[in-house]
């Protein structure tokens, strides 16, 4: 496909500026160009379930024997948990010397019923990883399920006759360069897209100056937090694990972090990621489709620190002082909560409930932190969708890939 000369991710930044102006000056407008986002979220979503599919069947089919499959699927999982820990001791640390709930009003409450909360135990979680029937996973869309299911059937394609190993492997290969197709032709139009849901969303929340003063000092720590993370964890990491430059990196996958800012949804950015990690970055088909499809699904750094400085600030507002110990539980809960959550806006809002029954704290509290949700949704998304990023080059290159060339 041709470059244009305008890169897509300025483009990107420039519909995300657009759509803000659009949003906040002419609100009522805003119902004109709102189908923009609504066709270019729909297109995402079309891609998603086959593309993970195929990208996961194929990159694991070609990984070929057990051994590999095995030490760079522990190695992945143990980045994910990894990066997934630091960002939650950050948000604790930090929530720990704000104290933003401490002295905060109650009367804010709103009501939190339709939410569902505590709908479903962290053990209902892990069996529902084994799908009772992969076609009905795949309407559902239940990642987990379906990556189990892709993953079992890339492993065993190496097993079969060698005319059938060939075939299905050149099948699935096939069909995940016709689904990146798509994603290019898709992405095209991420600009129109991009200028749609944010001019929407910025419409939608005319008294963000009301909420963000009210709520000012909770959603700062978040912020501040994700910014430490983003800007000095995640670069650390991949300077001294990869040994890459973190802003080279950043202008890498610029528009997968655009995307999911805009879009607040880890697996929507999904297309983005895959393509921005294997053209841009330069990383293998091989360890991007296993690494980022996974990553997308359980590995959010943003929504883990999240979660903690939430339940934290939670306990701080209702005056409940959390002993070491308890902290521990909402640290241990909090990784939980993040690799449950699905990757869509305000999963991990609702995963929350799993934070605070595991140390007695009210639901109700999350009545407390509703109406800022959406706004810090965006951010942890962001550094979700980065996280999954950095974990795929720093995988690469411990398999002595040569990235970014
Ligand atoms: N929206 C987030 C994501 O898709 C999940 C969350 O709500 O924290 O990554």
């Amino acid at each position: 496909m041709k470059k244009s000369k305008f890169p897509i991710h300025y483009q990107i930044l420039l519909a995300l500026l657009l759509g803000i102006l659009f949003g906040y000056f002419l609100p009522a407008q805003v119902k004109y160009i709102s189908w923009m986002g609504d066709i270019f979220i729909r297109a995402l979503k079309m891609i998603i379930i086959p593309l993970i599919l195929s990208s996961v069947i194929s990159g694991v089919a070609g990984m070929g024997s057990a051994g590999d499959l095995g030490r760079l699927g522990l190695k992945t999982i143990g980045y994910y948990m990894f990066t997934s820990l630091i960002a939650i001791l950050t948000g604790l640390a930090l929530v720990n010397l704000i104290q933003p709930g401490t002295g905060v009003d109650l009367g804010l409450m709103q009501q939190t019923d339709e939410l569902g909360l505590g709908s479903k135990s962290f053990r209902e979680l892990l069996l529902e990883i084994i799908p009772v029937n992969i076609f009905e996973t795949l309407v559902q869309g239940n990642m987990l399920s379906i990556i189990f299911f892709a993953v079992l059937s890339g492993f065993f394609i190496n097993y079969t006759s060698e005319k059938s190993r060939k075939t299905l492997t050149a099948f699935f290969e096939s069909f995940f360069e016709l689904m990146m197709k798509i994603t290019l032709f898709v992405i095209r139009f991420a600009p129109f897209g991009v200028f749609g849901i944010v001019a929407l969303q910025v419409s939608r929340s005319a008294d963000l100056a009301g909420l963000a003063g009210s709520m000012g000092r909770y959603m700062l720590t978040v912020i501040f937090g994700l910014l430490i993370h983003a800007c000095i964890s995640l670069p650390v990491m991949l300077r001294l694990m990869a040994r890459i430059h973190p802003l080279r990196h950043y202008r890498a996958v610029s528009s997968a972090l655009m995307t999911a800012f805009s879009t607040s949804s880890s697996s929507a950015t999904l297309p983005l990621t895959i393509e921005s990690v294997e053209n841009n970055c330069r990383v293998s088909n091989k360890i991007s489709s296993f690494t980022l499809p996974l990553g997308a699904t359980i590995n959010m750094d943003g929504t883990a620190l999240y979660e903690c400085v939430a339940a934290m600030f939670i306990a701080q507002a209702y005056g409940i002082e959390l002993s070491f110990l308890q902290q521990m539980i909402v640290v241990f809960t909090a990784l939980l909560a993040s690799i449950g959550a699905a990757g869509i806006p305000m999963a991990g809002l609702v995963m929350i409930s799993i934070v605070l029954s595991a140390v007695g704290l009210p639901l109700e509290g999350v009545g407390l932190i509703l109406a800022v949700d959406r706004i810090l949704d965006m951010f942890r998304t962001s550094v979700n969708v980065l996280s999954d990023t950095c974990g795929a080059v720093i995988i690469a290159r411990s398999e002595g890939e040569k990235i970014f060339l």
